[in-house]
C-alpha cells in the first residue's frame, strides 16, 4: 500500500548516516520531515528538511504519520515508546522485529513509484530485480507520464471513448518519438502531435491473430506477452490453458469462443462475426489461439471476414504444437540424410489419396507430424502402412506437448495399428518417420509390440 503523508510530519530520531538513508527516502513525499538528534552528524544540507539537535521530546511525535528510529540509547527508547503508545507506525532502523513497516527498494520514475519488498533477509534479491527493472523503464517514462497529465484535459475533450483514451495514453507512454523528443526538450509539442493523429485516426479497432504456443505461458512471444497487455478483448479457443490467457491484461474482456462445459461453442462464422462486431466498436481484439494462428487455426476464415469489412489485422507467430513437441523429445524433424523434410498435416478428415501420399513421403524419409489424430491414431497408422507405409516406420506420440505435464510414447506404425493405446488426456502430435529414431524416446511408453530401438 501507498500511505498517505501529505500535511503530516515524518520524525526521524538519529542525525547519523542511517538518518540521512531514510530522509533521502522520505524527503521524496509531501511529507514536513524532521530530524531530532542530540547527535547531529551527517550532513543533512541537500535536502528540504527540518534539523533539530536537542533531545527527543514526547510532543515531537505531534501530527506524525510515521516514525523512524535511527539511534540507540534514551531518546530511541522514549521516542519507540512514544509512538507505540500513540499508534503511529514505527520503524526501527535495522530491527525488523521491532518495526511496524518497512521501506521498500523504490524506482524511482516520478510521478512513478515501483516499490520492491522482500520478507525477511534478502537484499540482494531486491537489489537484482531493482536493477532488472531499472533496465526495463525508460528513465524518461515519469517525464513522459507528467507530459500526459498536462495533456489531460485535452484528451478528455478530445477523445470520448474510454478505450481510444487508453489507446492513446499508451501510445505516449511507449512512443520512442515522444521520448526521443522529450530528449531534446521537444516532449511536449511530440505528444501534442501523437494526440492530433490519434484523434484524426479512423475510430475501428484491430484484431491480433496470436500464437499462444502450445500451453505454457514462457512458450508465449515476447510480442504475443506484450499485445496481450494491450488488447480490450482477449478471444481465445478452449485449447489455450488459462495460464497464458492470465498473460493478458488483468481488465481485458475475456471470451471463451471453445465450449465451455455446458454451453455449446461457436461456430466460426460466430467467431467471424464476433471479432469483426468487436474491432468495429474500436476495441483492440487479442484472437489467441493454441500454436501457431496459420497451422490449424483456421485463421484464413478470419482474416478473410476481418478483410471483407476493412478492418486492420496483424499475425503474431506462435510456437506450433509439432516444434514443442519436437523440442520435448530432442526430435530433428529434418535430418541430414535422413529426412529432407517435415509434414505438417490433419490425420482428421484425411482421405485414402492423403495416406497413399503421406505413406509415400514417410517411405521416402520425410517426417510426419500429424495434428488432431489422437482418437483415429491406430485407424490411422493401419491405413499408413495398407497404402505402402513400411510397418518398422518409427512413430513418436507427444500429448500435452510443451507443458509440463507433457507424455510421451514410441513405437512403429506396426504396433500402433494393432490396437487402441490408452494415451492420457490432452491434445497430441503424432510423428512418423525414420528420423524420430533420432530423438530421445526413452523415457517414453512403448506401444504394444514390437518398437525401434532407442539409442
Ligand atoms: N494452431 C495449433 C493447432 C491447432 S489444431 C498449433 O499450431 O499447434 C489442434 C491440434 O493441435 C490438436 O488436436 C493437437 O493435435 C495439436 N495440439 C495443440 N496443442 C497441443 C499440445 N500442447 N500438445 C500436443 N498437440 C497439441
Amino acid at each position: 500500500m501507498s500511505y498517505k503523508v501529505q500535511g503530516q510530519r515524518i520524525v526521524i530520531v538519529g542525525g547519523n548516516d542511517e538518518a540521512l538513508n531514510k530522509v533521502r527516502l522520505v524527503s521524496k513525499t509531501t511529507a514536513t520531515v524532521v530530524i531530532i538528534s542530540r547527535h547531529i552528524e551527517a550532513d543533512f544540507r541537500a535536502f528540504a528538511v527540518e534539523v533539530i539537535e536537542r533531545a527527543f521530546a514526547p510532543s515531537d511525535l505531534d501530527n506524525a504519520a510515521l516514525v523512524f528510529v535511527a539511534e540507540e540509547g534514551e531518546d530511541a527508547e522514549l521516542a519507540k515508546a512514544e509512538a507505540r503508545a500513540r499508534g503511529i507506525p514505527l520503524n526501527v532502523v535495522d530491527v525488523p522485529a521491532e518495526c511496524d513497516f518497512y521501506t521498500p527498494s523504490i524506482v524511482d520514475r516520478a510521478p512513478l513509484t515501483i516499490a520492491i519488498s522482500t520478507e525477511g533477509d534478502a537484499p540482494v534479491l531486491a537489489r537484482l530485480v531493482r536493477a532488472r527493472i531499472e533496465a526495463m523503464l525508460s528513465p524518461r517514462i515519469g517525464k513522459i507520464a507528467s507530459l500526459a497529465g498536462g495533456l489531460r484535459q485535452r484528451v478528455e475533450n478530445l477523445i470520448h471513448d474510454g478505450a481510444a483514451r487508453r489507446r492513446f495514453y499508451e501510445a505516449l507512454v511507449t512512443s520512442p518519438q515522444v521520448e526521443a523528443a522529450e530528449i531534446s526538450g521537444q516532449g511536449a509539442e511530440a505528444a501534442e502531435a501523437l494526440l492530433t493523429q490519434h484523434v484524426s485516426a479512423d475510430a475501428k479497432g484491430v484484431v491480433w491473430l496470436i500464437g499462444a504456443g502450445p500451453g505454457s505461458e514462457d512458450l508465449l512471444t515476447l510480442r504475443a506477452q506484450r499485445l496481450l497487455q494491450e488488447a480490450d478483448v482477449i478471444v481465445h479457443d478452449q485449447l489455450v490453458p488459462t495460464v497464458v490467457v492470465d498473460m493478458g491484461r488483468r481488465d481485458a474482456e475475456r471470451i471463451d469462443v471453445g465450449k465451455a462445459k455446458g454451453h455449446h461453442s461457436f461456430s466460426q462464422a460466430q467467431i467471424n462475426t464476433l471479432i469483426v462486431r468487436l474491432a468495429g466498436q474500436g476495441k483492440r481484439v487479442a484472437r489467441l489461439k493454441s500454436g501457431d494462428p496459420m497451422v490449424f487455426g483456421r485463421a484464413g476464415e478470419e482474416i478473410a471476414a476481418l478483410r471483407k469489412a476493412g478492418i486492420a489485422y496483424s499475425v503474431v507467430p506462435g510456437v506450433s504444437a509439432a516444434l514443442a513437441a519436437a523440442a520435448d523429445t530432442a526430435t530433428p524433424v529434418t535430418l541430414r540424410g535422413v529426412s529432407s523434410g517435415f509434414i505438417m498435416a490433419t490425420a482428421h478428415g484425411a482421405d485414402d489419396s492423403d495416406l497413399r501420399h503421406w505413406a509415400a513421403l514417410a517411405q521416402s524419409g520425410l517426417t510426419l507430424a500429424l495434428y488432431m489424430g489422437k482418437s483415429i491414431a491406430s485407424d490411422v497408422a493401419g491405413r499408413l502402412v495398407a497404402h505402402g507405409a513400411s510397418p518398422a516406420t518409427p512413430v513418436g506420440i507427444v500429448v500435452n506437448a510443451g507443458r509440463a505435464d507433457k507424455s510421451t510414447y514410441s513405437g512403429t506404425l506396426a504396433s500402433l495399428s494393432s490396437g487402441q493405446v490408452a494415451f492420457s488426456d490432452g491434445p497430441a502430435i503424432i510423428f512418423v518417420g525414420e528420423a524420430v529414431e533420432a530423438g530421445d524416446w526413452a523415457d517414453s511408453a512403448q506401444l504394444a509390440g514390437m518398437s525401434f530401438k532407442v539409442a
